[in-house]
């Protein structure tokens, strides 16, 4: 293994005594962020002002850093550009795939994906009002569900609840054998495993930065559109930034070349900075070594959790190819588990109904931060220390 995992941990701003679990959700501060923002807002926005979105560079950032986001995950170089939020790439690049596949009425996905994926596409099939259908299955159905009447599918790679992996590869040459086309969200799979969308063949992704990328809450999404569809897809969010010559200011739109037709507005340029110094950390980094690692610390985890507490229920597929970089519990005390757990430093999640879920993140995460976290798990399920009345209030956020 080349990467050294002790210095990425360096790179890290996290508080004394907390094994942080939950990069999967909102990953730690990178130590160089701080800093990068701070000379944006200063030195770019303070003392440029307006002049900074040439001199500065803003207006070019989503593509820069688009590049960037897009080595981590096989994407071609000019495929990825960066904005708003997951959940209005998702509804861009399926509104694409529908206009691409006029004929068919289809969107296939399953019971894992998350809420606002499935939220999106059955809001733009109202939208349409032209007889699309949502279609939602179990995950291991998908696959024999691919047919002809099929216009996209519509897949997150890693569920973020049990952690469990699609082959995207397999399921991408199965939709485009049906004439379909392929939708991958990677929230979950960005920064966590390698991805090779150019190798796959993906039609379409999209994910997140603040996940597994640590850019920070709020941080803009990411979306990919393959080459041999990005001067052809009309973009529904038909945004002056995404415009071929924005300032022409031409009442007609004509998008730009490329995935940059996916811009729609105003780059969140502090955020961007974010990313810009949250990016660096990869430097030097192997994702065949951060899968490995990534597996060696979850089947660790899972070893002590399962030798340790009976009463939970390993929900994440045991087989590497078929996980991602999570192992997750389930138990019907799962909310005030997790409470009781990071009372004690061990910040985890709650996904409802009942799962505790754990994000195992080589790059800050190491054997002895496992150990102490399975250690503390297995003394909160022999003492019973999670049933307390403070550890049952729900709070907005789980
Ligand atoms: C986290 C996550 C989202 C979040 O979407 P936002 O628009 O960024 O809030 C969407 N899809 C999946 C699969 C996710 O895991």
């Amino acid at each position: 293994m080349q990467t050294d995992f002790t210095a990425t941990r360096a790179l890290f701003d996290l508080p004394e005594g907390v094994i942080y679990l939950d990069g999967n959700s909102l990953g730690p501060l990178p130590r160089a962020v701080p800093a990068r923002v701070a000379q944006a807002m200063t030195d770019e926005w303070g003392q440029m002002l307006i002049t900074a979105w040439n001199k500065a560079g803003w207006m070019g950032l989503p593509e820069r850093l688009g590049d960037r986001v897009g080595q981590l995950i096989g994407a071609e170089p000019g495929t990825v550009t960066l904005g708003d939020t997951l959940s209005i790439k998702v509804f861009q690049a399926l509104s694409a795939a529908l206009q691409a596949r006029p004929a068919r009425k289809v969107i296939l996905s399953d019971s894992g994906n998350f809420p606002t994926d499935l939220y999106i596409a059955q809001g733009l099939a109202d939208l349409l009002a032209a007889g699309h259908e949502l279609r939602v299955l179990a995950p291991e159905e998908v696959e024999a569900a691919i047919d002809d009447t099929v216009a996209v599918t519509l897949l997150t790679e890693v569920d973020y609840r049990t952690g469990r992996k699609h082959d995207m590869k397999r399921l991408t040459a199965k939709a485009h054998a049906a004439g379909a086309l392929a939708f991958w969200d990677l929230a979950h799979s960005a920064g966590a495993v390698p991805v090779d969308l150019a190798g796959c063949g993906a039609d379409f992704a999209a994910g997140c930065t603040y996940k597994y990328l640590n850019a920070g809450p709020g941080a803009p999404a990411f979306i990919y559109v393959a080459p041999r569809h990005a001067d052809t897809v009309r973009p529904a969010l038909a945004g002056w930034l995404g415009h071929e010559a924005p300032f022409a200011f031409d009442p007609d739109y004509r998008p730009a070349p490329g995935t940059a037709r996916m811009r729609v507005g105003t780059p969140p340029v502090l955020q961007l900075a974010a990313l810009e110094a949250a990016l660096d950390v990869w430097q030097g980094v192997d994702m065949a070594d951060l899968r490995a690692q990534s597996l060696a610390l979850t089947d660790r985890f899972i070893a002590a959790v399962e030798a340790a507490c009976p009463d939970l229920r390993l929900v994440t597929p045991r087989d590497h190819a078929s996980r991602g970089s999570q192992a997750s519990f389930a138990h019907p005390e799962g909310y005030a588990i997790m409470q009781a757990l990071i009372a004690r430093g061990v910040i985890g999640d709650f996904r409802a109904p009942d799962i505790l879920r754990f994000g195992l993140t080589p790059l800050y995460i190491g054997p002895a931060e496992v150990d102490q976290a399975a250690a503390i798990l297995a003394e909160i399920m022999a003492t019973r220390a999670w049933d307390r009345p403070e550890y049952h209030a729900r709070a907005r956020v789980t």
